[in-house]
């Protein structure tokens, strides 16, 4: 199906970011967004290309109060050769539907969904920084928006895409990997067996912030959720999956307990080490084995895999008020093997031969 969104283009166009080293993760949105309504009898309906500005919102709107709500998260890349590109996005829309599935929220069409995504891209493509480690970050997201305190299904919801021009999240002065420290979570807990952990909701997060905070005052970046039940299984870091080198094996959590975001970037690094030959597992991995492997010296890598950062590698865990460190702190082969790998295809340096990219427009 052929969509045509019409465009209220700005009549004051942003300055860019005159630096893209200095960009950081979502500081700077561009000039347009992308907004559509969903009611029922119409369904998805008036797609339309805005000004990125404020919208206004009844303050007794129900996602304000309970949270219905879902999200994604993409990035567009230029290539050298003058295209622009994503990164396996059927993989994002059928994610999304598993979300919108869990959350009750009306499904959108993948056809719909990329057709606005292209849309939004297309008008603010000159926002695409070019700057290693840099991309611009697309941030889908639909929401319940009723006047309503029952704890239902929204009657009317509202998609938007904004998209802001970013670097990498957890970036070295020079765009490349650092390693950061990360705090083991033996006390709050993200998600459990039932709960809405493998789908992408606003909802997640808020119950992790406080952990997030804890972490910080042991100078941490982020935290390695355990799981729910037990406290003894690792599951995620933060916002990204988590995978462990130990004796040559990489050991990432499974999915089947519903608890773990799964991951594109995560579903990526699986398939590249296996092309690779390396050894990979999808199983239950207890934090007093990684301990053990960081005390006997077989620990060999720690990192963390996402879109917002691609890969990034982990140095030191905190846990239980002790440090462990991971092999010497600096940043371990495989995980730069599989950045430079990744980032490559994503970027068109590297030979895609996955067929992981989807090309949006040839600027020539
Ligand atoms: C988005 C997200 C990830 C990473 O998923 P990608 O598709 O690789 O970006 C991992 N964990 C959580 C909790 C997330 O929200």
């Amino acid at each position: 199906m052929e969509y045509n969104f019409p465009v209220t283009r700005t009549t004051h166009p942003k300055p860019r970011p005159a630096d893209e080293s200095k960009l950081g993760f979502a500081q700077y949105f561009t000039d347009h967004m992308f907004c559509m309504d969903w009611d029922e009898g119409q369904g998805w309906h008036d797609g339309r290309i805005v000004p990125h500005a404020p919208i206004e919102i009844e303050p007794a709107s129900c996602v304000l109060h309970y949270a219905q709500m879902m999200f994604e998260g993409m990035k567009a890349y230029k290539t050298p050769s003058g295209a622009i590109q994503i990164f396996r996005p059927e993989m994002n829309i059928a994610r999304m539907a598993r979300t919108c599935e869990r959350m009750c929220i009306p499904e959108l069409p993948g056809d719909l969904f990329l057709a606005a995504v292209k849309a939004v891209i297309w008008e603010d493509r000159d926002w695409i920084p070019s700057s290693p480690g840099t991309a611009l970050y697309i941030r889908p997201f639909i929401f319940g928006d009723e006047v309503s305190f029952s704890v239902l299904p929204a009657k009317h919801y509202r998609f938007m895409i904004i998209l802001t021009p970013t670097g990498s999240y957890y970036a070295a002065n020079d765009g490349g990997l650092a390693t950061t420290r990360i705090f083991v979570q033996d006390e709050y807990i993200r998600a459990a067996r039932g709960g809405t952990g493998f789908a992408k909701v606003g909802g997640n997060y808020g119950g992790g912030m406080r952990a997030s905070l804890d972490a910080m005052k042991y100078q941490c970046k982020d935290v390695l959720w355990l799981d729910a039940a037990e406290h003894k299984y690792v599951e995620e870091i933060g916002t990204s999956n988590a995978f462990f080198r130990i004796n040559d094996e990489v050991i990432t959590a499974p999915l089947d307990s519903g608890t773990i975001l799964p991951g594109i970037t995560r579903n990526s690094v699986i398939q590249l080490l296996k092309k690779w030959g390396v050894k990979v597992s999808e199983r239950k991995l207890a934090i007093d084995d990684i301990i053990a492997a960081s005390k006997d010296g077989s620990l060999q890598e720690i990192f963390a895999s996402g879109t917002a950062a691609v890969i990034s590698p982990i140095g030191c865990l905190n846990f239980k008020g002790t440090d462990y460190k991971v092999a010497d702190e600096q940043v371990g082969p495989v995980a730069q093997k599989l950045y430079d790998t990744l980032y490559g295809i994503q970027t068109g340096k590297v030979e895609d031969d996955m067929g992981w990219t989807y090309k949006l427009f040839d600027l020539k």
